[in-house]
């Protein structure tokens, strides 16, 4: 049966959600705060297209990955750089996998790797690197995807609402109704379904609807774009598996990113815990007034990488990171998917910690 659906969130997962139901058929809203999609967390990340590489403590998550990474690649191919060489480095000292475990790890995932050539391993500080594989893993260009998704919205009939701040979900007569701010008037929606798709929001509109909060994770976290020195502008780089770096590029600006496992991250905290803190994480970002860790994160990376002292800083990018508790141990990435969530019929809190997570989402969706 056909019926009105709002999707609030207009991050990749839900213009990717709400693509999904009107190719199906129904009548579907999408109410994005922001002006246009994708420009949160879906925007202000890594850009990796994962291919389990970066999961060796979770087999499973690893495991996902190589099954969703077909689909993603099919679906966003002319969103996806491929045109760079890829290297995960193995650290001698403080790392969790040795090379041998990396590379059994990638045989068991059936993940394609081989030993680096030497005009890349004598890129690195021999005294602190073990070993330099050569892998497949490939960025996604977050702009085309926006971009390619707002036209798949539009040309399949779905209403996009910008600039519109869902205040709250509730029951109505015969469905769900979501209120909403847009040019400083507050308006309505009824509908059969509402997907709460807003990441590290999902927790701020189940408190302003008076629904239960779920136990989430949050940091801040800064990724670091730079012009990355002339040797490196055709790679990227993941020291594995700790503390370390990860540089590689972000398409959506041509530039390169600059993460730190020990500097990306400046403050956290969890909600629905029993010391957790309630905020706005959108709110709280914009109160901080955060110094980059880029000087900290370059005097560590050039250590191992010694060319990168030669990069050029441009801008950070602030955005809060949100994971299930779970992810905390193994780094693994579940997906959250929560119909009915508080008892409220129709409403369904959605979250992916990875793009490709779509796949997972759209098959409990059919389920
Ligand atoms: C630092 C960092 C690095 C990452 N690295 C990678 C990576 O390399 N590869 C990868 O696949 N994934 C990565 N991720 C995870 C990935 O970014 C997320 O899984 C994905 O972007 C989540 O998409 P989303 O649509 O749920 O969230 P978002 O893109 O944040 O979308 C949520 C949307 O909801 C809107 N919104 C919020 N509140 C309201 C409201 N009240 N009313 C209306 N709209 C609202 C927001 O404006 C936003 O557009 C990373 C994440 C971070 C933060």
């Amino acid at each position: 049966m056909k019926s009105a659906v709002v999707v609030v969130g207009g991050g990749f997962f839900g213009a990717r959600v709400a693509l999904e139901f009107a190719r199906a058929g129904h009548e579907v809203t999408l109410l994005e705060r922001e002006a246009g999609l994708m420009k949160r967390a879906s925007y202000a990340n890594q850009a990796r297209v994962h291919g389990g590489y970066h999961y060796p403590r979770s087999l499973l998550t690893a495991l996902r990955s190589r099954v969703n990474l077909p689909a993603f690649y099919d679906e966003y191919r002319d969103c996806i750089d491929t045109s760079f060489e890829k290297y995960y480095v193995i650290a001698r000292q403080f790392s969790k996998v040795s090379y041998q475990q990396f590379g059994l790890f990638c045989q068991r995932i059936e993940a394609p790797v081989r030993p680096a050539p030497d005009r890349v391993t004598k890129l690195f500080n021999d005294d602190l690197v073990e070993a330099v594989y050569t892998v497949e893993e490939y960025a996604f260009n977050a702009t085309a995807i926006a971009e390619r998704l707002t036209k798949q919205l539009t040309d399949v009939g779905v209403r996009i609402e910008t600039r519109a701040e869902v205040l709250a979900v509730g029951p109505a007569a015969g469905g769900l109704v979501v209120r909403f701010q847009q040019h400083g008037q507050e308006r309505e929606l009824t509908a059969q379904r509402v997907f709460n798709c807003t990441y590290a929001r999902i927790n701020e509109i189940n408190r302003r609807s008076g629904v239960a909060e779920l136990p989430l994770k949050h940091e801040i976290a800064e990724i670091v774009l730079i012009e990355p020195p002339a040797e490196l502008a055709d790679k990227g780089v993941t020291v594995m598996c700790g503390p370390f770096f990860s540089t590689m590029p972000f398409p959506a600006r041509g530039l390169h990113s600059l993460t730190h496992v020990r500097y990306t991250p400046h403050t956290e905290w969890h909600e629905a815990k029993p010391d957790s803190i309630t905020r706005d994480s959108y709110d709280y970002l914009d109160s901080l007034s955060l110094p980059s860790a880029y000087p900290k994160m370059l005097a560590d990376a050039q250590r191992y990488l010694p060319s990168l002292a030669d990069s050029k800083y441009v801008e950070s990018l602030f955005e809060v990171k949100t994971v299930l508790p779970q992810s905390e141990g193994d780094d693994s990435r579940p997906i959250l998917y929560k119909p009915d969530h508080g008892g409220l019929t129709g409403y369904t809190c959605i979250m992916g910690g990875k793009l490709d997570n779509i796949y997972d989402v759209l098959k409990e969706l059919e389920g």
